[in-house]
């Protein structure tokens, strides 16, 4: 395979119709590296004509990929995954400049990205209809499953590879086409990428057009335009009301996977070296830019003292800083704009009497003026009310809340308007799934810590962290549709 998928390729280009094209207009999105702050690529700003073009090529190139046989489809499907294990070295080293991933979540992306591909390839053998008894004499009912046609895929930037490869892969798998558009922060790993990775299998032209460009530009064309009939959008919750608004009017399937305020409950019984390591994962992977992770600890108070003590240790010997060296565990955080508002949320907390027991700082990167990196952070004495706890933070914040009974802590964890995932740490597994039973999320995680994404499993959210489900056959039904044949085998009766 010749593909160059390095950093130094040219990846100023759209796709559209199986052909890469340098858009309508001049202007270009530069690409910087969150690690080093230079400025690495750069990718084209697209304008609404281009995500015309971008339509146009996916109806017109929907139906005859569709008519494939199930073979045919779920081959293409397998050449991507086999593309993905090739260019495995290129594609962490894209995520570590381009989002500041370490090596463990490029290593982690590209195994939750195959994980979708190999579940992706079952769909089209599985896309079964029904056959119906009739009350009707002599008739027989088919009910056949059916692409719905174009797909709308807009991905976040902090796990690009895997979130927009949960939903193209399955949407491509089933026979529809796609239209593809990633974060302004990701749009090699999230988006372009995924047209080089294609061009190695024999998708025809047409069925992925991928376009880059700021969402405030192009985000309202592409969520309600006419050609598309699922927007299947994953980012915040604020901008995805927005996005569901624009799919409704125009009566394409609103599939939204938005933010997240994640409770991690540890009881008075749980194994606490368990639930540390479990906590130290679900914090501080990806520097906590993971919509499931841990955004509050809510621990008993008969543990709360040795839990903090012992969160403070671990989170102090992670290893903090450029994304590019091999060890690191906490990178650099996205963007300037995201660094201050985790910072604020910190000093925030502690003007309002929570105690800071390590980080809330930068840390320096040598030959970097501005670093992005934030020190992993423990906050004790927190109230769900600071600003730490209350807000989605997308940073290496650990909050820790206590509380005095599980009736307590369950009401801790649901008073947010979010209900994406958490995690509860019990000895008694009866009281572990209690808990588990009442927490208001779409996932819950019994002795885990609440970042589990698995492609065969349903994986959704409830409240204000979205609608419908990503996965298996729960995404199949947001991208197929029913359509009932019936067939009248004999003359039938009529009332007149
Ligand atoms: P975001 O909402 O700012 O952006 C998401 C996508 O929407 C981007 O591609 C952006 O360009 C696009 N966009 C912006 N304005 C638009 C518009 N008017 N029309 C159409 N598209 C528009 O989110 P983000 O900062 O990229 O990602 C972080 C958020 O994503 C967090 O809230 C996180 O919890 C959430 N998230 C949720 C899940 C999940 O599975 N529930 C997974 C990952 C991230």
């Amino acid at each position: 395979m010749t593909t160059d998928l390095s950093v130094d390729a040219d990846w100023n280009a759209l796709y559209l119709d199986g052909e890469w094209t340098a858009g309508e207009s001049d202007e270009t999105i530069p690409v910087e590296d969150p690690s080093t702050r230079e400025r690495f690529t750069e990718v084209p700003a697209a304008t609404e004509a281009d995500v015309d073009a971008a339509y146009e090529a996916a109806a017109a190139a929907q139906a005859e990929w569709a008519e494939r046989p199930p073979a045919q489809r779920q081959a293409v499907v397998q050449q991507l995954l086999e593309a993905v294990h090739e260019y495995e070295a290129e594609i962490a080293d894209l995520l570590a400049h381009e989002v500041g991933g370490s090596r463990i979540m490029g290593e982690t992306s590209v195994k939750i990205a195959s994980d979708h591909l190999s579940e992706a390839a079952t769909l089209p053998r599985r896309m079964k209809g029904e056959h119906a008894e009739s009350n009707i004499p002599g008739k027989e009912n088919l009910v056949q499953r059916e692409p719905k046609g174009v797909v709308t895929v807009i991905s976040p930037w902090n796990f690009p590879l895997n979130l927009s490869m949960r939903a193209v892969a399955p949407a491509i798998a089933a026979g529809n086409s796609v239209v593809l558009k990633p974060s302004t922060n990701s749009p090699i790993t999230g988006g372009l990428l995924f047209a080089k990775l294609f061009e190695e299998t024999d998708l025809p032209d047409g069925v992925l057009n991928v376009v880059t460009g700021r969402g405030s530009d192009i985000g309202d064309r592409v969520a309600s335009h006419p050609e598309s009939d699922v927007v299947s959008f994953t980012g915040s919750t604020e901008v995805g009301q927005h996005v569901a608004g624009l799919a409704g009017e125009n009566l394409a399937v609103p599939a939204m996977e938005l933010g997240g305020n994640n409770a991690f409950v540890v009881t008075e019984d749980a194994d606490l070296d368990r639930a540390i390591d479990g906590a130290t994962f679900g914090s501080f992977v990806h520097q906590g830019q993971v919509c499931i992770s841990i955004n509050r600890h809510i621990v008993h108070e008969s543990v709360y003292d040795e839990y903090v003590e012992r969160l403070v240790d671990r989170a102090e010997s992670l290893p903090a800083g450029s994304a590019h060296e091999s060890d690191t565990v906490v990178g650099p955080i996205i963007d300037e704009s995201q660094r201050d508002e985790m910072l604020g949320y910190v000093e925030e907390t502690v003007d309002a009497g929570a105690t800071l027991e390590t980080g809330g700082e930068t840390v320096s990167i040598e030959g970097v003026d501005d670093s992005l990196v934030v020190a992993p952070t423990v906050l004790s004495d927190v109230t769900n009310d600071m600003a730490a706890a209350c807000n989605e933070h997308f940073g290496p914040i650990a909050p820790v809340i206590p509380f005095s009974d599980v009736d307590e802590a369950v009401e801790i964890a649901n008073a947010t308007e979010y209900g994406l995932s958490g995690a509860v740490h019990a000895g008694d597994l009866s009281v572990a799934k209690d808990v588990a039973d009442r927490m208001e999320t779409g996932n819950v995680h019994i002795n885990d810590q609440p970042i589990n994404d698995e492609a065969h499993v349903p994986f959704s959210g409830t409240k204000a962290s979205g609608m419908g489900s990503y996965n298996s056959d729960a995404f199949l039904h947001e991208v197929t549709e029913t359509k009932w044949i019936s067939i009248q085998h004999e003359p039938r009766e009529y009332p007149f």
